[in-house]
């Protein structure tokens, strides 16, 4: 083997070569097996070792993807923590299953815990959680409610599905499911206050937000958030299509309501409290104590202002009607320029 049959061997990630040689990368201090997926090094920083142990004895750490130092050892606290790794890959959404499994693999909690932290640098109940929030991803993805989604996917409560969900990718489930699912359709309407987005799944109007909204979503994941102006050729290109003309109407001043169905996601509370909105009549106002009582809880004004604030569907659940006990307009996700705006427009129409 001369260099440059181990640089196309390494190039190649040629797993024949495994065992014959090992390769470190100056500038991390890192060695590889030849098989290695990590990204290709910069030839002049590659140097070669005979064996592992040539590598350890220059300094060079092993790569913690490739396990450059495992080759040729029977490693029993690997072999352990790659079965319990492979048994969460497959059974991560059934409890009670995965329970059983890991119980049969005769070790403690403790040790197992041990030597999964060691091997992969996490938990193996740090790990299950990520895989049980991978697979809410694509159940969402694909469209399927947040309560099922976290159902499936092995929760016994919502709150706890909610938590990690958020915790993990940076957003909500139902906010997740709005950007991400497949059945959706996007785009952003001009409007006089201002871009508005409207997000349309197959059955109803999910969100009707201001067009600058998204940035302040972080996803911790890298999935890439669509383009607006997908407009699908199916039930929710429809609804998309109506949801522009009624609010296009609207905003002339031809439409006081709006025949679309709303399917904004929430907590039961919220939805009650979104669920009142509509009660309030095109051109009026309420204060949010007076909200709080269509609400059925009066004493919860300070909740329902929050949830007010929450609201997903700007203008078709009217949450611009609700102002503060001495007049004003306090709070509006599009801005108060824009809640201005809104109510200065039913007001002359109403008149
Ligand atoms: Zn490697």
């Amino acid at each position: 083997m001369d260099d440059n049959e181990m640089w196309e061997a390494v190039k190649g990630c040629d797993a024949a070569y495994d065992g014959k040689f090992f390769y470190g990368v100056k500038t991390t201090g890192i060695y590889c097996r030849p098989s290695c997926a990590s990204k290709t090094p910069k030839r002049e920083n590659v140097t070669y070792f005979r064996t592992a142990k040539d590598a350890e004895a220059a300094g060079s750490r092993p790569c913690k993807r490739c396990r450059p130092d495992l080759l040729g050892a029977y490693d029993p606290a690997a072999d352990l923590a790659a079965k319990a790794k492979d048994l969460i890959d497959r059974s991560c959404t059934d409890r009670a299953e995965l329970g059983r499994e890991l119980k049969d693999m005769g070790v403690s909690r403790k040790h197992l815990t041990e030597v999964f932290k060691k091997e992969y640098d996490i938990t193996p109940s740090e790990y299950l959680l990520q895989a049980r929030i991978a697979t809410a991803r694509s159940m969402l993805q694909d469209g399927v409610s947040v309560l099922d989604t976290s159902v499936a996917v092995g929760y016994a409560s919502p709150s706890a599905f909610y938590e990690h969900f958020r915790r993990i990718t940076g957003m909500t489930p139902a906010r997740y499911r709005q950007i991400f699912s497949r059945d959706i359709s996007r785009a952003v309407l001009e409007t006089p206050i201002g871009g508005l987005r409207i997000i349309a799944g197959p059955d109803a109007i999910l969100c009707v937000e201001q067009e600058s909204r998204e940035r302040t979503d972080a996803c911790a994941y890298a999935d890439r958030i669509p383009e607006d102006g997908i407009v699908q050729s199916n039930a929710s290109g429809e609804l998309l299509a109506a949801c522009e003309a009624e609010l296009k109407e609207y905003f002339s001043g031809k439409r006081r309501s709006f025949d679309l169905p709303v399917a904004p996601e929430g907590t039961d509370f919220q939805k009650m409290v979104w669920g009142a909105l509509e009660m309030i009549p095109y051109g009026e106002t309420r204060t949010y104590g007076e909200l709080a009582a269509m609400a059925g809880n009066a004493k919860a004004s300070r909740a329902v202002g929050m949830a007010n604030h929450c609201n997903p569907v700007l203008i078709l659940v009217p949450c611009h009607r609700v102002i503060g006990s001495d007049g004003s307009l306090t709070g509006y996700a599009a801005g108060l320029e824009a809640k201005r705006y809104l109510l200065d427009l039913e007001k002359e129409v109403a008149a």
